[in-house]
């Protein structure tokens, strides 16, 4: 079974419930934000969402699965006439102007089945400047039949004029177990749903991912690195040759990571139960530091909103520089881990 014949995941069902409820009343809002972490399935969610609406015998919580709606181009993923699926070109670092106008084109026309038309915008905080206007002027004349499902793990990042247009809707990170029965009916058997539910934050499609694309080890090699970084180990320089071969983009995301889970345990002093060893070894250095040094969360955080700054360079469109930005990001690091005296 496809993941999208699985949707709605278990941790989705609540919002899947209220969503399709609303639906069959004939209450469904012409424009929903999704937000959520990343790695949670939203933009499936959408997806699955848009067949659930297009289907033309729905059961009462699913799509029929058997119409001719629910079988276009094979899963229906993007392949229903009645459904478009805005995503970021190849070699594009943004959603652009032309692509909403040419949805916003789509959507003014005339169903194919007769139905509803469902336009899907993930990652919707990558909409570029011109391109958030034009979808404004949607928001504000809706057509009727049309539903809009955007999707985003940084709500904050789009203009509030789109946001206070949209219903907003949020899905949550499901709880450890969960992550782990997931992972383990999705991974392959000599594979460990533990260790990738922990390296993923029980994120579960995450967890997927990193199983896919050796993700497990480059997270591991990188978060030792760091641990070494800190420790005046390694130099660098060769911390950032090693981003530079896992790639400058997914390591940002570990940093941001790393920082999260800092930040959030220095300040709550609660010590979390389960995490992977690079990430305890990080923390147990910063819990050390931080009784000698009350500035300590306060730094973690101004270099949480630096990598996050710098996450939003190097998906920018204006030809960031990554090895820049990375030799950048690590030598606040190692200042940051040198302000620990006990080390
Ligand atoms: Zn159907």
């Amino acid at each position: 079974m496809s993941l999208l014949q699985q949707i709605p995941f278990l941790w989705q069902k609540d919002l899947w419930d209220k969503l399709t409820s609303e639906f069959r009343e004939g209450k469904l809002a012409h424009a929903y934000l999704i937000s959520g972490a990343q790695g949670i399935g939203k933009e499936l969610f959408a997806y699955g969402l848009a067949k659930f609406i297009l289907c033309s015998a729905p059961e009462k919580l699913s799509a029929c699965g058997l119409c001719a709606n629910c079988n276009y181009g094979g899963d229906g993923e993007g392949g229903h006439p009645d459904t478009i699926a805005l995503t970021i070109d190849e070699g594009s670092r943004d959603i652009k102007i032309e692509q909403v106008r040419s949805m916003s084109g789509f959507l003014e026309k005339t169903s194919h089945a007769g139905r509803a038309k469902v336009a899907i915008i993930a990652n919707a905080h990558r909409m570029n400047t011109g391109a958030a206007n034009a979808l404004l002027k949607t928001l504000e004349e809706p057509t009727e039949n049309t539903y809009l499902l955007l999707s985003t793990h940084l709500p904050g990042s789009l203009p509030a004029t789109i946001r206070s247009r949209c219903h907003k809707v949020s899905m949550q990170i499901p709880d450890q177990k969960i992550a782990i029965d997931w992972l383990s009916l999705h991974i392959p058997d000599q594979e460990d749903p533990v260790a990738l539910a922990r390296s993923a934050q029980n994120r579960p499609l995450y967890g997927l991912e990193l199983s896919h694309t050796d993700g497990l080890k480059n997270q591991q090699q990188f978060l030792s690195k760091l641990v070494q970084l800190s420790a005046g180990e390694t130099s660098i320089q060769a911390t950032v040759a090693l981003a530079k071969k896992i790639g400058e983009q997914v390591v940002v995301r570990y940093l941001i990571q790393v920082s999260t889970i800092l930040v959030k345990y220095l300040l709550t002093n609660q010590q979390p139960s389960e995490l992977e060893s690079g990430h305890q070894e990080l923390l147990s250095m910063f819990q050390a530091g931080k009784e000698v040094s009350i500035s300590l969360p306060l730094s973690l955080m101004r270099y949480y909103d630096q990598v996050q700054e710098s996450h939003r360079q190097l998906l920018s469109s204006t030809n960031p520089n990554p090895q820049l930005i990375m030799e950048s990001l690590l030598w606040r690091w190692s200042q940051l881990s040198r302000s620990i005296p006990t080390r």
